[in-house]
């Protein structure tokens, strides 16, 4: 079975709106095996709505539509479908009644316009709307299929469940599934070289991609069910594990971030940071994870000089002497703050962010980055190389914001 996707909203063409409707059913269509071969996006133009159901069907035996089945008249997804068809729309009682039902839940009078939701392409296999008001539908003719979806995601999402439980399954001939191995401190073209003889694989296949500054490989199988798929990847994985070692901070996580609080929490640790010139980031980046209140206890925001002294303890000698972003300073950064903290760990990071350097005149993405626990203590220095004015500050901060989560990760998982 093979299979495009239409997206219909002129607000997807104006950029108002990001397509994650195209993405979701994508992905869940690569589970069920069925191959995907074109994504199109049109605004609400009957004619170019025509002109692409004629090209997308050119191609494919199904199409999946979202967006356009609303009650106002811009809304003509439906209508349009039917007919290229040659489907009369006829009212449906039951879909009807359920948008009655729906307003009087409530406590609202039914618009009048909300009637034309129930008229549905005579013949067609109806798809409740369990969050909505409009019915999606499954229409057939001479071997071909359209699904139609409305556009809210909340609506579409269980929309397309049923039309998986209730169409979709006859076709799914086995499974697609893929994990994905994150890693960081290692750029894609390094990563890629460490696994070359992999990136040849047909089944699972291996693919190298690059992602704010980090780089990740995608391992892909297809099999007849679940457990068979996970089987051809399993062994892949474990080669992938051994030769990057701990650049991987994780497979199937969301964030470093996310890989670095499970960790902490997994060895029962705390940490606190010492932020000059990401100034909150890293703490940020760490409260983004439900649950991190179990593992993060602090952030000092130390950007001035003073607050370096007077709140951690920075020798003012040092600050003369070898300039805030040294690795002198990042150690006393961290020292003071497991001190105030009480934390297991504590974590600091200094640097210059750009696009002007400090009175030392050091080298703009210079940045220093230093753990300790009050036993051992490590400090990491971080040449990030992008000087270029417009762009560096919020690279340079990014960068070491994530270099330190790094740091953290690898300081929990060689001490503890
Ligand atoms: P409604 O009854 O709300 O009019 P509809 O089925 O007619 O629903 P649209 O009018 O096309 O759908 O879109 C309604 C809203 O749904 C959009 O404003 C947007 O928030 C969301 N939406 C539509 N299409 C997509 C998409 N492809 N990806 C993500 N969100 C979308
Ligand atoms: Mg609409």
């Amino acid at each position: 079975m093979t299979c495009e996707l239409i997206s219909v909203g002129t607000e997807l063409l104006l950029g108002d709106i990001v397509n994650t409707n195209a993405q979701y059913l994508s992905k869940k269509l690569a589970a069920l095996g069925i191959d995907v071969l074109f994504q199109h996006t049109v605004g609400d133009n009957p004619q170019r709505l025509k002109a692409t159901l004629d090209l997308a069907f050119s191609q494919c035996e199904m199409i999946i539509l979202t967006g356009g089945l609303g009650p106002t008249p811009d809304d003509l997804t439906k209508e349009v479908c039917a007919e290229y068809f040659g489907l009369e729309l006829v009212e449906d009682k039951k879909s009807l009644e359920k948008i009655e039902e729906y307003y009087k839940t409530k406590n609202l009078p039914m618009p009048p316009s909300n009637k034309k939701q129930a008229m549905m392409p005579e013949g067609c296999l109806i798809l409740e709307n369990s969050c909505g008001t409009a019915p999606g539908c499954v229409m057939e003719k001479n071997g071909k299929a359209m699904i139609i979806l409305p556009g809210p995601p909340r609506e579409m999402k269980p929309m397309f469940e049923l039309a998986e439980k209730k169409y979709l399954s006859k076709f799914t001939h086995g499974v697609i599934k893929s994990h994905n191995v994150r890693t960081f401190a290692i750029g894609e073209s390094a990563m890629a070289e460490k696994v070359s003889d992999l990136l040849f694989l047909k089944n699972p296949t291996v693919a190298p991609y690059a992602k704010n500054g980090e780089a990740l490989l995608r391992v892909t199988a297809k099999a007849e069910n679940e457990e068979e798929a996970e089987k051809l990847l399993s062994p892949v994985i474990e080669e992938i594990e051994k030769r990057l070692g701990d650049y991987i901070y994780g497979i199937d996580v969301d964030s470093l971030a996310e890989a670095t609080v499970s960790l902490l929490k997994e060895k029962n640790l705390t940490v606190a940071t010492a932020e000059s010139c990401t100034a909150g980031l890293v703490s940020k980046r760490i409260t983004d994870v439900s649950g991190s209140s179990a593992v993060f206890g602090c952030t000092v925001v130390s950007y001035s000089n003073e607050i370096k002294e007077k709140v951690l303890g920075v020798k003012k000698s040092d600050l003369e002497k070898y300039g805030a972003v040294s690795e002198t300073v990042a150690l006393q950064m961290a020292r003071g703050a497991l001190e105030i903290s009480g934390a297991d760990i504590a974590a600091s990071v200094t640097g210059l962010a750009g696009p002007d350097s400090d009175e030392t005149g050091k080298e703009v993405g210079l940045v220093y980055i230093a753990v300790t626990n009050g036993k051992k203590e490590v400090c990491k220095k971080l040449l990030t190389g992008h000087k270029d004015r417009k762009n560096c500050r919020p690279y340079n901060r990014n960068a070491a914001a994530l270099n330190v989560l790094n740091e953290i990760r690898l300081f929990a998982k060689e001490n503890y």
